[in-house]
């Protein structure tokens, strides 16, 4: 389990690096350094003397936690084993065309380039649900890959209890805000941004001495180890929020990653047991937290000094109106907290629908624009705004789209157990301590690393599982107060 763990931690580095620093000449000589690097991990994980060990050893596992850990390894092992290695390598060969289609199909403004690369993805996709297993329904096999424990009929009522409180509250908010963006027009030099994304992390509790920052154009959250986390974050001079906001949502996903108790450094439980409750972290301080007035009452002072120019003349009101702002885009990363999981509605029903057969590829854009339409009431003005906006199909990625959703919901359910658990929460965080509800979290969250399943530890810790009335009556309570209407 070390030498995996060691190995996955070489591979992050190179990963990190590949999106970091790396001269552009050696991007293919990457590309196969990190080939190699897998399938090293791979024969190593499906080794047969490891079968050997792990059965041994999940036959005298005494304690709870020896028992998670055999838990979590053998998933990981079970589900790499059934996968024969020609359905991997085609997989990967198709993902690759696929990505050149999806970069033709963009150029383009068509989606026809990317139709038969698809469709390729999706009979792939099925082979290797049905060579994982499931029972019946193939999008819970891969689903299980980012969501270990959650089922598509356990996500689906969810979801659509989410869409249907979404929808109203979408529409009362129409019109708002009335004025103009306090934050629209304004430049704000690279430099001071950088500096002041730093002085975050730092608030925050992020430890600097056990992590890094650079810059990459698709921030994103990596590392070596939980004493080698490493962040990345966005700097544009006309949008101080890509930079403010990047930043707090992968600090949240570093603070998971510094939490895992270091007894358990090195072994699987040392990881988040999902990608949606990894996301509910960073959704937490780049949302919750992040976009609250609280927060920026003890912090916006120090933002305006890092921009006299720019902010001096703004108060804290309007910036925090201006970060808050409700509009319907067809562009899932531009959207607010309000419209944004309609997007992710929308996505893991049209994933759904085709991998179950019971959507044509050839239908899917006018599938899309049609629920946009229901959804947000809004048409994208081409398929590069709409079918063709993510990566994540050329990926080959079916069933990730929801752990985006889930990691709101999570969110939103575990900050309300905490303010439960700390009273003096939202006080502590306006005079700008934010200790209480990071130390809580720890203990609560990321100590408990991958010993149960997302879902499991979210009951444990909230007292109820996956819900959206949390976040909804989140959103109600926030935009209710912002907009002054009746939102309930
Ligand atoms: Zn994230």
């Amino acid at each position: 389990m070390r030498e995996l763990k060691d190995l996955a931690g070489i591979i992050g580095l190179a990963t990190w690096d590949q999106e970091t620093y790396l001269p552009p000449k050696a991007e293919p000589a990457r590309a196969g350094q990190l080939s190699t690097l897998q399938g090293l991990y791979h024969q190593r994980l499906v080794a047969p003397e490891v079968g050997d060990w792990l059965g041994a050893w999940s036959e005298k596992a005494v304690s709870d936690d020896e028992r998670a850990m055999a838990r979590v390894f053998a998933r990981e092992r079970d589900r790499a084993i059934r996968v024969p290695a020609d359905l991997v390598r085609t997989l990967a060969e198709s993902q690759g065309a696929a990505l050149t289609a999806w970069r033709v199909a963009r150029e383009a403004r068509s989606f026809t380039p990317f139709a038969a690369p698809l469709e390729r993805l999706l009979v792939l996709r099925r082979e290797q649900a049905d060579a994982i297993g499931h029972g019946g329904e193939r999008y819970d096999a891969l689903l299980e890959g980012y969501e270990p424990g959650m089922r598509t009929e356990r996500l689906m009522p969810v979801l659509h209890a989410l869409r249907d409180r979404l929808i109203p509250l979408v529409q009362a908010l129409a019109g708002w805000p009335p004025g103009a963006d306090a934050l629209a027009g304004r430049r704000f030099p690279a430099e001071a941004q950088w500096r002041f994304t730093v002085e975050l992390l730092g608030r925050l509790g992020f430890d600097l001495e056990a992590g890094r920052q650079d810059r990459s154009v698709h921030p994103f959250t990596g590392g070596t180890h939980p004493t080698d986390v490493r962040l990345t974050t966005r700097v544009v001079e006309d949008n101080l929020s890509a930079a403010l906001f990047g930043t707090l949502h992968e600090c949240g996903h570093g603070l998971y990653e510094q939490g895992f108790r270091e007894s358990d450094h090195r072994t699987p439980l040392a990881a988040a047991p999902s990608m949606g409750l990894h996301e509910s972290q960073s959704r937490l301080w780049e949302n919750l937290v992040g976009r609250s007035l609280a927060f920026w009452r003890a912090v916006y002072p120090r933002l305006q000094r890092a921009f006299p120019g720019e902010l001096g003349a703004v108060p804290v009101e309007a910036f925090h109106a201006a970060i808050n702002r409700v509009a319907r885009t067809p562009v899932r990363v531009e959207a607010d907290e309000v419209t944004y999981n309609l997007h992710i509605v929308l996505r893991t029903e049209l994933e759904l629908e085709m991998l179950r057969g019971n959507l044509a590829v050839a239908d899917l854009p006018g599938a899309w624009n049609a629920m946009l339409r229901e959804l947000l009431g809004i048409e994208p003005p081409d398929v590069v705004k709409g079918v063709l906006q993510d990566i994540h199909w050329a990926w080959g990625e079916l069933g990730y789209f929801p752990t985006y959703a889930l990691g709101n919901l999570y969110a939103a359910s575990l900050l309300r157990a905490a303010e439960r658990a700390l009273p003096d929460l939202w006080p502590a965080i306006g005079s700008g301590e934010v200790g209480p509800l990071r130390s809580w979290l720890r203990t609560h969250v990321h100590a408990e690393g991958s010993r149960l399943d997302a879902e499991d530890l979210v009951v444990k810790v909230t007292g109820s599982g996956l819900t959206d009335v949390d976040f909804v009556a989140y959103l109600r309570a926030k935009y209710g107060a912002l907009s002054g209407r009746n939102l309930s």
